[in-house]
């Protein structure tokens, strides 16, 4: 049977080494037209963000629901040196050949393709938000950058999300805005973030990713509540999540499935979730979520709280005219619900009993959602099969990641199983990440 392929995160030091090196040999010192060089070439800085990986709570966050990512130690290096004008120029480690350059005053929604736009992207949103409060765009000067990264890239990890955040972070040290300090400055440079990904680069996207790279913290899951019109600072909620300390491990499979004709899916499901809330006179479907927990809440025991709660589902479902619609609204009721009963177990100190609402996730997204792939089935499968105490798809679905949690000692156990079932059926290697809950986006 093959041996499982590990995806190694870097230590900072290294990353920071790499992308320095890397920024000499973009850019030898000659080449520093624009830079302040007066008193000498300013100085290269190095900034970096995570990847993330999200415990529950899938394909809720743009129905106002609650998700729970962590960050990943996966993450993606920017050496940054700022420059007197207003040109960017951009090189990346995972884009040979498509260096990039451009002037900020070019850069706006459509104008700017390819992985530049996720970047160029950032410091046109950050511009926009300083217009919005007062300030001037032009308080954002150019800069030259490369990128480097361990961050598995497509894989639902979100390399999008820890490319822009690095540079978020980058850009508010140099022009010295000071956002990276505060929690509601990180949600700030989140939302530049967002924006940079929706509006320059052209995905659709929920806000998890950028929240969770910019706001998570080490040892902890960010329980982030989506619902729209919330202060951001009271949106988000760290929930002790210290794996080591209760002898697990969380797995990720990244089962580097690639599947065409994806694209449309999100927008469709999206599509049906908001038909239906309309359908039930709701803003959201989290609305519907928070009256069927709450009909269970008012039960005594367990059993009457359930069954109240599913019954109040129902009565909704059968106001919705077709199957498909009743399931997907399914999943996002469930899912939420299912999410607040895995923070609880979280909050009491019992991670190792979270196995089965993961698992029920996996079918639910599977099942009702129809958003999962063969690859994703078979990680699942055979991480339990092997020992997992729960595992599920994670992050958008048709191919990306899976997540296993594992008692530790077991990780390479199951992920040598996973990877031997991939194996048998006729599937590509998977590449294996341990999900330590790890540091947000921050200077190196
Ligand atoms: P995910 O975020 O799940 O990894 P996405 O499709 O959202 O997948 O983002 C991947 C895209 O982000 C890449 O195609 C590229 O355009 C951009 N990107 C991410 N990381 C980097 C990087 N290190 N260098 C250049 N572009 C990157
Ligand atoms: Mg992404």
């Amino acid at each position: 049977a093959p041996a499982a392929q590990w995806v190694e995160s870097w230590p900072d030091d290294v990353g920071a080494d790499r992308v320095r090196q890397a920024f000499a040999a973009a850019y030898p010192a000659d080449g520093t037209e624009g830079g302040d060089e007066a008193d000498g070439a300013p100085e290269v800085r190095v900034y970096a963000a995570p990847g993330r990986v999200n415990i529950i709570g899938e394909h809720t966050d743009y129905n106002a629901g609650l998700c729970l990512p962590i960050a990943l130690p996966h993450r993606t290096y920017v050496a940054l040196r700022p420059r007197t004008d207003s040109v960017v120029r951009l090189a990346s480690a995972q884009e040979p050949g498509a260096a990039w350059t451009g002037r900020l005053e070019d850069v706006a929604p459509g104008a700017v393709t390819g992985w530049a736009a996720y970047v160029a992207g950032v410091a046109w949103a950050l511009g926009q938000h300083l217009e919005a409060t007062g300030g001037s765009a032009e308080t954002i000067r150019g800069f030259d950058a490369v990128v480097d990264s361990c961050v598995p890239y497509g894989a639902g990890l979100s390399s999008s999300a820890a490319l822009e955040c690095s540079v978020a972070v980058g850009i508010d040290d140099v022009a010295g805005l000071g956002l990276a300090a505060t929690d509601a400055g990180r949600a700030t440079l989140a939302a530049a973030a967002i924006r940079a990904e929706n509006e320059v680069a052209g995905a659709p996207t929920g806000g998890m990713d950028q929240s969770a790279s910019l706001r998570c913290a080490a040892g902890h899951a960010l329980l982030l509540d989506c619902r729209p019109g919330l202060d951001p600072v009271d949106a988000v909620e760290q929930i002790p999540f210290d794996l080591a300390a209760e002898g697990l491990a969380l797995l990720v499979i990244d089962t580097r499935a690639e599947h065409a004709l994806v694209d449309g899916q999100y927008a469709q499901r999206r599509a049906t979730c908001e038909a239906a809330a309309a359908t039930l006179g709701l803003a959201n479907l989290r609305e519907l979520a928070d009256s069927v927990i709450a009909a269970g809440a008012a039960e005594g025991d367990a059993a009457a709280r359930e069954a109240a709660a599913a019954e109040a589902l129902a009565a909704a479902l059968d106001r919705l005219p077709d199957d498909v619609s009743r399931r997907r609204v399914r999943h996002v009721v469930t899912e939420i619900a299912r999410t607040q009963d895995l923070v609880s177990l979280l909050r009491a100190g019992r991670a190792s009993d979270v196995g089965p609402l993961m698992d029920a996730s996996h079918a639910s997204l599977r099942d009702d959602y129809e958003v999962s792939a063969t690859e994703l089935d078979v990680a699942v499968e055979a991480a339990r099969d092997a020992g997992a105490l729960g595992a599920r798809m994670t992050g958008g679905g048709f191919g990306g990641s899976a997540i296993a949690l594992v008692p530790a000692e077991r990780a390479s156990a199951v992920a040598d199983a996973v990877a031997g079932a991939f194996a048998r059926a006729g599937l590509g290697a998977p590449g294996f990440l341990l999900a330590v809950p790890s540091a947000p986006a921050g200077a190196c």
